[in-house]
């Protein structure tokens, strides 16, 4: 008897072992096959030397200080005309809020659906104390060794000059769009977007304009940094995370430290914020996660392949694995970081009052009144009062990736990236494209460059800088979409 049932079981065993390994190989690949993009029509060094010149401009954006960089803008403009003259015949430009540009390529057909493409001008401050790391002068605009140096290289001058020379370029192929292409250059992305994307937006609500989709800076080419894939991963960001930061503070009678209360406000204040961060919202490999990685497990070899394609079985496992880092683990779950506490001024006085921050990156889902309701409930102590932040925003809505928008994005990697494989990926940073999902439901993140793990840290960090044939290949990528998008869907 007991014989049979062990022999049963081994029966079961191997069934579901036969059927895990043949669930795995049978998912194949879901990458498009494309002939790739023809080599660029125009001559790289030269437009190397167009965005060096413009790195040194300093837009840099401030929300103290709105109007500080205003004639390193106004130099920007002034720069982008003489530059690219053919593009500033053809197309209407409009300075929106302060410093915003907004390009309007005007298709033969009125009546079909627009698309926008994004960038930003304005760049952030380096930070103090870090000058001497450069290897360069972050505003010197040089190009050396085969890479443009300098602030706003990676984010985002490159994007957006490379937008420039493709249009550029296909003016001077006789190219005309059939549906109108808008081109959205925020001037205060890295300080909110408010004075910026936010006009613009506004703008093209009150004239009515219909947008298919929305293809703005975002997730990159990502070469050796995803483990388990040998392949670069290009990432189309079809959703980006909310921001929740939330005040804290805790008033108690002040005294004197010879005849301390039981529990101080300092004590009080630091016991609930050890209960928050040891309380995480739950996470989970859903939503944006689960398809990032149903599209990118085909793509790997052995076990990663195994387990990632098997989810519905060893989800726990994997997800255990990917809450140790944490840039996976903030794929998977809202994200909880204590960032200030303040309390006390004299060793010898205790304060009365006892404060704390805490940043929350929402998880599209999840929302920002579920965010306040989990972190009342983690801190466990009523007498904490706890302020929103006004500048906190949903998460974005997750865009399609069933749409035209995204074959096209996908489509260009392939062409531009012969040996990319593309998924959809979840941004945890913030981009002006956020202010466009009430114009659009298809709104896509992706900047067409090609990154190690190295590189990553030089977004914001010292010694930005982009490879000269990187750039060549944004180029060509943003020629490919537009030339493919131009045509409506
Ligand atoms: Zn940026």
């Amino acid at each position: 008897m007991i014989k049979k049932l062990l022999l049963g079981l081994l029966g079961l065993l191997l069934a579901l072992a036969v059927a895990l390994g043949v669930n795995t190989w049978r998912q194949g690949s879901r990458q498009v096959a494309v002939p790739p993009a023809p080599p660029l029509p125009l001559d790289l060094d030269a437009a190397a030397g167009r965005l060096a010149g413009a790195l040194r401009l300093r837009t840099v954006s401030s929300l103290e200080n709105p109007t500080g960089s205003a004639a390193a803008f106004d130099a920007l403009h002034a720069y982008l005309a003489q530059h690219y003259p053919r593009a500033h015949a053809a197309l209407q430009r409009e300075v929106v809020g302060q410093q915003a540009l907004l390009y309007t390529w005007k298709g033969r057909d009125a009546a079909a659906p627009a698309i926008v493409v994004m960038a930003h001008q304005d760049v952030v401050p380096i930070a103090p104390g870090t000058e001497k790391a450069w290897s360069v002068d972050p505003f010197a605009g040089e190009v050396k060794d085969g890479f443009i140096w300098g602030r706003g290289a990676l984010d985002n001058k490159g994007n957006l000059f490379a937008q420039m020379e493709a249009v550029e370029a296909l003016l001077a192929s006789g190219f005309q769009p059939a549906r109108t292409i808008y081109f959205a250059m925020g001037a205060d992305e890295e300080v909110s977007g408010l004075r910026g994307a936010v006009p613009i937006t506004e703008l093209l609500q009150s004239r009515g304009v219909k947008l298919d989709w929305v293809l703005d800076e975002g997730l990159l080419v990502l070469d050796g940094v995803l483990p388990g894939l040998s392949k670069p991963a290009a990432l189309i960001g079809v959703a980006e995370k909310g921001y929740a930061t939330f005040f804290l503070s805790l008033d108690t009678a002040p005294g004197h430290s010879s005849m301390p209360p039981q529990h101080s406000a300092i004590g009080q204040m630091s016991a609930a914020l050890a209960r928050l961060e040891a309380t995480p919202m739950s996470g989970g490999i859903r939503g944006v996660a689960r398809d990032m990685f149903g599209t990118l497990a085909p793509e790997m070899s052995g076990l990663n392949r195994f387990m990632l394609t098997n989810l519905w079985l060893t989800a726990p496992l994997v997800q255990g694995q990917l809450e140790k880092s944490p840039s996976s683990n903030a794929m998977l779950r809202t994200t909880t970081a204590l960032t200030i506490v303040r309390a006390g001024n004299k060793d010898n006085v205790l304060p009365g009052r006892a404060e704390a921050a805490v940043n929350f990156r929402v998880l599209p889902g999840d929302t920002l009144a579920g965010v306040e309701a989990h972190l009342r409930r983690a801190l466990g102590n009523d007498a904490i009062q706890v302020k929103a932040y006004p500048g906190n925003s949903e998460p974005s809505p997750i865009s399609p990736t069933a749409h035209a928008g995204y074959r096209h994005i996908e489509r260009a990697v392939r062409e531009v990236f012969p040996d990319a494989v593309v998924a959809p990926g979840l941004m945890t940073a913030a981009t002006d494209s956020r202010h466009f999902t009430t114009l659009s439901p298809a709104v896509y993140r992706f900047s067409p460059i090609r990154v190690s793990g190295e590189d990553l840290a030089r977004f914001h960090g010292t010694n930005e800088r982009l490879p000269v044939a990187a750039y060549g290949d944004m180029i060509r990528f943003y020629l490919q979409i537009l030339r493919a998008s131009a045509q409506p869907s």
